[in-house]
């Protein structure tokens, strides 16, 4: 049985080594561990049999010394506060990672909205937006889509939001539809950037991405454009994808338009036509030279980081890595590209569409596409740098980087 670790336990183990490392003083280092202000929301929602539910949901800010809080909503089962307080926290990390002017926060709502219909997920959805609107707004704080939320939920969110001020408000969230200010090219963003950081470590180490195979543990938003993306602009071969359900295997090659069709068609990757099944746990563990988990965190603990085969593994989910997981695949050679560089891309665009909507002038996709190529392509080169000087593993120094630009920040503006 695997263990099951605590994400805001593990972000601060990471934050104490690269504080030490950096000489950074203890309470400097308290400072960047501790949440600036959290909000727990309980909230009625009217049920379609006319019975009413109380749901629990939550609003971390992390950290805002470089610039307004930034960060997803999810609407999950497993949503804790300790979860929500760790991902606010990667927020952080990841914005200064590559380098936007923006901190870290995250929200969270413990819901099935598999089992809603979208009627109650809209109420719920606008409820909670009315609840956290005392502490989000387009100089503050602003959300965007996580794991089960998408442009959808941020069009409800935005539009309650900006019901309650009594004008459009579109800079209070991002990845919402274009039509409502949504920025060209944010929905494949966080997959793009991912690709781009693996096309990144395999020019660093002599991988060659054509006809390279690929598994991919995750198949919503960001593992499902990641098998577009990979095979159509590297001819990467991806031999293996999974989701909530099941995974599947066809070690000739699985193509994305066919699999994605099957998806929609049926709900699931599983029982995809030619192929074989493979659990959520066994995918990991394929011979592969590219891994990218783009589910949940905790998939990679110490019980199975010594059975992972892959070259690279490069992160899609947040958190999908434990601490001493990361170690153990450090000492076998597996090349691991951390949550905070490889997903980055997702709020780097985010970034740029709140910059779009506050000029209120917009980009073209081949413009937004680019800027994420150079953000991500510069990001990588400064993490790089930093795993070659510290003779470190690449999440390390991307914390190294990140805590150091976050606690000059702090520092600069002083207590
Ligand atoms: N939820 C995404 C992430 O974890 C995107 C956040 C955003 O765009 O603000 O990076």
């Amino acid at each position: 049985m695997a263990e099951k670790a605590n994400p805001f336990e593990e972000m601060k183990k990471m934050v104490d080594k690269a504080g030490k490392t950096l000489g950074l003083d203890a309470g400097t280092i308290e400072v960047m561990k501790s949440p600036k202000r959290e909000l727990h929301v309980h909230f009625p929602v009217k049920m379609d049999d006319g019975t009413t539910k109380v749901f629990n949901g939550y609003r971390v800010q992390h950290n805002d010394a470089r610039g307004p809080f930034k960060g997803g909503i999810r609407y999950h089962p497993q949503v804790d506060i300790d979860e929500v307080r760790a991902l606010s926290s990667w927020m952080t990390w990841k914005t200064a990672t590559v380098d936007i002017p923006l901190g870290g926060a995250k929200g969270g709502i413990i819901c099935d909205p598999k089992k809603m219909s979208v009627g109650e997920i809209e109420r719920m959805t606008r409820r909670y937006a009315s609840e956290i609107s005392i502490i989000i707004g387009p100089e503050k704080d602003i959300p965007a889509p996580d794991v089960n939320t998408g442009g959808k939920e941020m069009a409800w969110i935005m539009d309650t939001f900006s019901t309650l001020k009594g004008y459009n408000c579109p800079g209070v969230i991002t990845g919402k539809p274009r039509e409502l200010g949504g920025s060209l090219g944010r929905p494949e963003a966080t997959s793009r950037g991912l690709v781009f950081s693996v096309r990144e470590a395999a020019k660093r180490t002599g991988m060659n991405l054509k006809g390279a195979t690929v598994a991919i543990q995750g198949y919503g938003n960001v593992g499902a454009f990641a098998h577009k993306l990979i095979e159509r602009d590297f001819g990467s071969k991806v031999i293996a994808v999974s989701d909530s359900q099941g995974g599947i295997v066809n070690e000739k090659g699985l193509k994305y338009d066919d699999v994605w069709a099957h998806k929609v068609k049926t709900g699931s990757v599983k029982n995809f036509p030619g192929s074989k099944p493979i659990s959520n746990e066994d995918i990991l563990e394929l011979k592969v030279d590219v891994l990218l988990p783009c589910a949940l965190e905790n998939v990679i603990t110490k019980d199975n980081a010594g059975r992972i085969k892959a070259k690279i593994s490069g992160e899609g989910a947040n958190g999908p890595t434990t601490f001493e997981a990361d170690a153990i695949m450090w000492k076998n050679g597996v090349l691991v590209l951390p949550d905070i560089l490889a997903n980055a891309g997702g709020v780097t665009v985010s970034y740029f569409e709140w910059v779009q909507n506050n000029y209120n002038y917009y980009w073209t996709e081949e413009e937004v596409n680019q800027r994420l190529d150079h953000k991500i392509t510069v990001a990588f080169k400064d993490v790089w740098d930093m795993h070659e000087k510290y003779k470190c593993n690449m999440r390390d120094a991307a914390y190294l980087l990140a805590v150091k630009r976050v606690a000059d920040a702090a520092k600069l503006r002083g207590l």
